[in-house]
């Protein structure tokens, strides 16, 4: 059982983002931040994913009960986000032994899925942005995360790629903490509860 628990984290830039924001995400559940653009749904995934710091509020981690330090969640985490990158002068192949060793019988399943197998060894510079998205959810699930963090996480997709990621999410939920950043309704539906931020508010 892997535990996020946030207490009352606020955050500003040049306007204040969001207020007291507590909440918990367990193995098994999921939770949506949701909001119009500029709200802050981005900047609370990166805090609760402990790459940004609250201004105020504590982010706490758990594994298997025992409290475990903020640094070391990264190694936990899978995160499909726009500011993460794959190595875009490796293939995907490459960019696989470099993060895992090896490729498994699980990583080619998973590329197969992914409808990215007869694309494995080509560099990525070369993807359409939807071929690197498909690349960065390859990424993040094969790190097998204790902790999943998908910001924007179907952007790029066509109807195809966005149907498989929506059911390996499913199948991931139960083994996982979800939490999701997003503006598509659809996604969001895919969580268990929702945090809705609204842009300006207390600012
Ligand atoms: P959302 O994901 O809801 O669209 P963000 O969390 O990306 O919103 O950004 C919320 C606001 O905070 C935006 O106005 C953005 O410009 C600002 N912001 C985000 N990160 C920074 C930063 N590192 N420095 C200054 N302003 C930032
Ligand atoms: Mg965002």
């Amino acid at each position: 059982m892997f535990t996020i628990k946030a207490h009352n984290i606020s955050k500003r830039y040049s306007y204040r983002l969001f207020s007291n924001i507590s909440c918990s995400v367990s193995t098994g559940e999921s939770v949506a931040i949701v909001g119009p653009n500029g709200s802050g749904k981005s900047t609370l995934l990166k805090i609760l994913g402990n790459i940004v710091s609250p201004d105020s509020g504590r982010v706490e981690y758990f594994d298997k009960m025992e409290s475990i330090p903020a640094h070391t969640v990264i190694h936990y985490a899978g995160i499909v986000a726009p500011y993460i990158q794959c190595y875009n002068h490796l293939t995907l192949t490459e960019n696989i032994i470099f993060a895992f060793g090896s490729v498994t019988d699980d990583a080619i399943e998973l590329l197969h899925r992914l409808d990215m197998y007869q694309h494995k060894d080509k560099v990525l510079h070369t993807y359409s942005t939807g071929m690197q998205q498909r690349c960065k959810i390859a990424m993040a699930l094969l790190k097998k995360p204790k902790v999943l963090l998908l910001d924007e996480p179907g952007s790029n997709l066509d109807d195809s790629g966005r149907k498989i990621l929506f059911e390996l999410i499913k199948e991931i939920q139960p083994f996982t903490a979800i939490i999701m950043a997003t503006n598509d309704s659809r996604e969001a539906k895919l969580c268990h509860r929702s945090i809705v931020l609204d842009k300006g508010i207390g600012a």
